[in-house]
């Protein structure tokens, strides 16, 4: 079972022969609304990739929210312990052009409401075989998931994403850090990709790398880097999601990391195959036909 505490948020999508400059007002083409948010996006990843998934989370009490918890659970995921808080849902408002060039504004709403864990959702999280969280709830929120996760024998995945500074308390329970190289590079501080600067941190590092596929280096001195599927890409959103998400499901169905990184390889290759983010990542099957190729 995985658990994931993360962000939820409403995508309203406008594409538009280009976008507007400020103050200008452009006649777009079309509308569409989707969920989003790394940890809405990675609960859906995990669930179409197979696992048990319960998302901890805040929705806000407009609309958008019983949108989202509709959409969630249609994907498959557990809501049963998502807060309801009075307001808006986070809502990302995207623009993007025909060349799939975009500008994004993202209101936090309920996802900055989402703080001091209750019982039942550290209970939620004891009960699981990994907990995974992003960055963008906020940090005491993070930290307060990843300590219930070590006190309750849970495997504790950080994908930090976006960037910001990591507490020691947090990284004293982390077991598996996920980043991409902007990401590594944040983490560490300096000019270039330290991978031992991050097993200093964390005992097992994740680290993506576009097209190129993934890298996997933990303290026992396993370093191998995992090269991408190739596949026709059409749009690379939400493929770190994709990834992160199917990579949660590999190791909470206890497969060695190295092929957890394989098989979440695929998913990604799988995901940037398809136009969209939430709406393209990929079932267990469509994982497995890449994977198998
Ligand atoms: P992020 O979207 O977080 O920056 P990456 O771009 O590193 O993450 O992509 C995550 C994973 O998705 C990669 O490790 C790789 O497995 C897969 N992936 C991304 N881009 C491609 C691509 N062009 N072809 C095949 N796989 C890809």
């Amino acid at each position: 079972r995985i658990v994931i505490a993360g962000s939820a948020n409403m995508d309203l999508v406008g594409v538009a022969p280009r976008l507007p400059r400020p103050g200008e007002t452009v006649l777009g083409d079309e509308f569409l609304m989707m969920a989003g948010g790394k940890g809405a996006n990675q609960a859906i990843a995990a669930a179409r990739a197979g696992g048990e998934t319960v998302f901890l989370g805040a929705i806000g009490s407009d609309a958008f929210g019983v949108n989202l918890n509709a959409r969630l659970n249609g994907s498959g995921v557990d809501m049963r312990h998502v807060r309801t808080t009075y307001g808006a849902s986070g809502v990302a408002v995207i623009m993007v052009d025909r060349d799939g060039e975009n500008s994004i504004l993202v209101a936090p709403g309920a996802n900055n409401a989402f703080v001091r864990l209750t019982p039942a959702e550290e209970a939620a999280i004891a009960a699981g075989d990994v907990l995974l969280c992003q960055q963008e709830i906020p940090v005491d929120t993070v930290v307060a998931a990843a300590r219930a996760a070590r006190a309750g024998g849970t495997r504790m995945i950080l994908n930090a994403a976006p960037a910001r500074a990591l507490p020691d308390e947090l990284l004293a329970n982390i077991d598996l850090l996920v980043v991409n190289e902007g990401e590594a590079l944040a983490v560490t501080g300096g000019d270039h990709i330290d991978v031992p600067g991050l097993l200093a941190l964390v005992p097992r590092v994740v680290l993506t790398l576009g097209g190129r596929g993934s890298r996997y280096a933990d303290r026992e001195g396993r370093d191998e880097t995992v090269p991408a599927f190739s596949v026709e890409v059409r749009d690379t959103t939400a493929a770190g999601d994709a990834f992160t998400g199917a990579l949660a499901v590999a190791w909470g169905e206890g497969r060695d990391l190295v092929e957890a990184v394989r098989w979440a390889n695929a998913a990604g290759a799988a995901c940037v195959r398809r136009l969209g983010a939430s709406d393209a990542l990929p079932t267990r099957a469509q994982i497995d036909e890449v994977f198998q190729q």
